[in-house]
């Protein structure tokens, strides 16, 4: 379980300050399947990247399975990082010289995974995503549906307990948007936490319910 406690992020540009995130509470159980919801520059990448331990808060807590995310030490928070939560990034993230394979490996290496297990394991999650025959193919030659199903299984080569999607489908045709959130809903029914961050209510009617946040703050819970 995951929550926030008043959750507060601040960004400072000179003078100005935006209040990206501004006291949000809220609670993301195991099992469960969130979309969060709002217009651009309302504060859902940074509410994703505070709850994916990428991002810090300037004030409130985040709280996973009881303990602040805060009281973790380095090696905690790589831990978590890269085991409990799986990220799935806007424009991807994939390494752009490396091949689907390496990318979806990429993991492993912080694990104690052997390099031949590193292999099977790559290669048995691009094969569940469809993509079984582009091991060897570097992003620039997947279309746009395959490198975010490169970035899924990225994402999922852990079994993490919980995966964040910052507008996962927000560059895909709606045929490839569809497939994909048949995926979070299949991974869902599996016991993963799913977190999807979208503009689009034909994406959140697949999650079990949805947050919309305004000026960083929650609106409806
Ligand atoms: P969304 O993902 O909903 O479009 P963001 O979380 O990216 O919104 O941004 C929320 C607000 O914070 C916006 O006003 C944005 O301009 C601002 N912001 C985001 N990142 C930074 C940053 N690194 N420095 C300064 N302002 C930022
Ligand atoms: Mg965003």
């Amino acid at each position: 379980m995951i929550q926030l406690e008043q959750a507060t992020r601040v960004y400072r540009l000179g003078d100005e300050r935006i209040q990206a995130l501004d006291s949000v509470d809220l609670t993301i159980d195991d099992g469960d399947f969130v979309a969060v919801m709002g217009p651009s520059g309302s504060g859902k990448t940074t509410m994703a990247n505070v709850v994916g331990g990428l991002d810090r808060l300037d004030s409130g807590r985040v709280v996973v399975n009881g303990r602040d995310l805060h009281t973790y030490n380095d090696s905690e928070l790589s831990r978590y990082r890269n085991q409990y939560v799986g990220f799935v990034f806007q424009n991807f993230n994939l390494h752009t010289s490396q091949s689907a394979l390496s990318n979806v490996m990429l993991p492993l290496l912080f694990s104690k995974v052997k390099p031949r297990e590193r292999a099977r394991r790559g290669k048995e999650v691009l094969e569940r995503l469809g993509l079984g025959d582009r091991l060897q193919h570097r992003p620039s030659q997947l279309s746009g549906g395959q490198r975010q199903r490169v970035a899924i299984a990225r994402a999922i080569i852990n079994k993490p307990e919980v995966v964040i999607a910052d507008e996962p489908t927000g560059n895909l045709d709606s045929k490839r948007g569809v497939e994909i959130m048949d995926l979070f809903t299949e991974l869902n029914g599996e016991g993963m936490t799913i977190v999807v961050i979208t503009h689009d209510a034909d994406v959140a009617a697949y999650a079990k319910r949805t947050i919309h946040i305004h000026d960083g703050q929650v609106v409806t819970a």
